[in-house]
């Protein structure tokens, strides 16, 4: 059995190794005369793609982010510094109608509460490939069954849905279900928590890419956890969501808002909060 100290040497010495290394690095750098991070190489080989060399010393780190923090069932949590916050538990100001009229949900005790009758409502702000944080709690004590029972919606662009309902006990059918790309995939499992909870979804959206001549490029995909639980794993959509029938992609913009629809039934949302991701190597 090796003991601990006997491991602490190699590293200390393996740490030094690595120092000295990386201080070419800085040579290079300085040669350059860059204002930039003096760690890495140029006289590694390429990386597929003929941009960066292994351990570039030209590419650009990674700006930083301070991480958010995570939710309670008494506290929502905060988000990335970089996230644009869309409702912080006070007002409706980042929300509209799907007409674009004020938004006119309620704002109940830091919650804002899907009026049936209201309408859906959508981001003032569109977005292409984004993270979204969305919290909800489905009405309790539950009402109604089957699809009419907590139901709501986050629908991407206004056409990419993934459900909200109360499938805790309530059984519908399986694409139709929490969590699930409404009418093309249930989720993997069955993450929901009991009516009256706080629950979690965490989408990466990809939107679709069309070619100038409006047939598709590249479908839309959705990785998406529920409660921290994988439910789908960039799963490409088949077209837009519809009810009781699939239709094929039609070009849209590559940017687009973020759907809460009213479904009727007073859903709560909060912490709901989204994040653009951009490609590697942009600031
Ligand atoms: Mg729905």
């Amino acid at each position: 059995m090796i003991s601990r100290r006997s491991l602490v040497f190699p590293i200390a010495i393996a740490a030094t190794v690595a120092a000295s290394a990386i201080g070419l690095g800085q040579d290079h750098d300085q040669a350059k005369g860059k204002a930039r991070h003096r760690y890495g190489y140029k006289d590694t080989p390429m990386l597929p793609g003929g941009r960066w060399h292994v351990h570039d010393s030209d590419r650009p780190l990674p700006r930083a982010v301070t991480p958010g923090t995570c939710s309670t069932q008494d506290q929502p949590g905060q988000a990335p510094s970089d996230a644009v916050v869309l409702f912080d538990g006070k007002d409706l100001s980042r929300w509209e109608t799907e007409r674009g009229q004020p938004a006119r949900w309620a704002v109940q005790d830091g919650a804002m509460v899907a009026k049936p009758g209201a309408g859906a409502i959508r981001t003032r702000d569109k977005f292409g490939d984004c993270q979204i944080h969305i919290e909800f709690a489905s009405p309790n004590p539950p009402r109604g069954r089957d699809q009419d029972c907590g139901n709501s919606g986050v629908i991407i662009f206004g056409r990419y849905e993934i459900q909200v309902l109360d499938s805790f006990k309530n059984v519908t059918y399986a694409d139709g279900q929490a969590a699930a790309i409404y009418g093309q995939y249930p989720p993997l499992v069955n993450a929901s928590r009991p009516p009256g909870q706080w629950q979690t979804y965490d989408i990466l959206f990809t939107a679709p890419r069309f070619k100038p001549d409006g047939s598709l490029e590249s479908p839309a995909y959705s990785t998406v956890l529920h409660n921290g639980v994988v439910v789908h794993n960039h799963t490409a959509h088949f077209g837009p969501m519809v009810y009781r029938n699939t239709v094929p992609y039609k070009a849209h913009d590559p940017r687009g808002p973020i759907v809460l629809q009213d479904h009727g039934h007073p859903v709560r949302f909060r912490n709901l909060w989204v994040r653009e991701i951009k490609g590697y190597d942009q600031p």
